[in-house]
């Protein structure tokens, strides 16, 4: 039985004052059935693991390097976001593979990392929509997952996330078809390496586009077990509405 994950990314929103917005969820969803957390920028993790502890609210970073230490100006470990209280990382996410260059090769290095350093973590994947016109879909989708996720992982300590690029922050999205296509897909490429027990275990989040009005029927697809959400996860009002509809999903 996997435990579903409501996984918000504020992206590089949000100043203390925020912090107000996880007071509210925190208050309206004081014991919730799915798992929730939520990712702010770095520079609120440990304010926000403080302010969170004794909730229901877990706290991630967006990325982390593969070192745990060195000479890398401007970047965070994963041993300094589990220093901060973070519990989970998100790597691999495509503004990432985008705006850094980020390859299979680093996300697998990040993840590597992420999970020495104790951290769960939440290995992105995803099509751009000229993959998607061009049939190439589940293509990219096993490559990424071959190259992106490393070998020592448990079932509860990895989490996938399908997030097609084209769907991220547009208002677009798949059909629920299309979704449940790549989630049963990434499931049995899952279970082919990992076995079935470590396979049907890892969580898969869709994200892209997530809001209250859609999580319902996105909640339904078979093997979706929770979403990754940026914009709707920056109020809690609109978070609150995913969270609510994952619990009764
Ligand atoms: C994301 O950035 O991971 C994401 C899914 O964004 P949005 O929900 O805004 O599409």
């Amino acid at each position: 039985m996997r435990v579903k994950l409501a996984a918000g990314n504020w992206k590089m929103n949000g100043l203390s004052a925020d912090l107000a917005e996880i007071d509210a969820l925190a208050a309206a969803h004081p014991d919730p059935r799915s798992e929730v957390l939520i990712c702010p920028p770095a520079t609120l993790v440990a304010a926000m693991a403080a302010r969170t502890d004794g909730t229901a609210i877990a706290v991630g970073g967006q990325s982390c390097h593969p070192a745990a230490s060195g000479a890398h100006t401007g970047d965070v470990s994963a041993a300094m976001l589990a220093d901060a209280g973070a519990t989970y990382v998100i790597v691999g996410h495509s503004e990432r593979r985008a705006d850094h260059g980020e390859s299979d090769d680093d996300v697998r290095a990040q993840a590597r990392a992420a999970l020495e350093a104790g951290l769960k973590v939440i290995v992105c994947v995803g099509e751009t929509e000229a993959q998607r016109d061009a049939s190439n879909t589940l293509d990219i989708i096993s490559g990424q997952l071959a190259g992106s996720v490393p070998d020592l992982v448990t079932g509860e300590s990895l989490v996938i996330a399908y997030e097609p690029v084209w769907a991220i922050g547009t208002g677009r999205t798949p059909t629920t078809d299309q979704i449940g296509e790549v989630h049963d897909f990434i499931r049995a490429r899952l279970e082919a390496r990992f076995g079935t027990g470590v396979g049907r275990s890892v969580r898969i989040l869709y994200g892209g586009s997530v809001k209250p009005g859609n999580a319902t029927e996105i909640f339904a697809v078979s093997n979706v077990d929770g979403a990754l959400v940026g914009g709707a996860s920056l109020k809690a009002s609109d978070f609150g509405g995913i969270i609510a509809a994952l619990d009764a999903a």
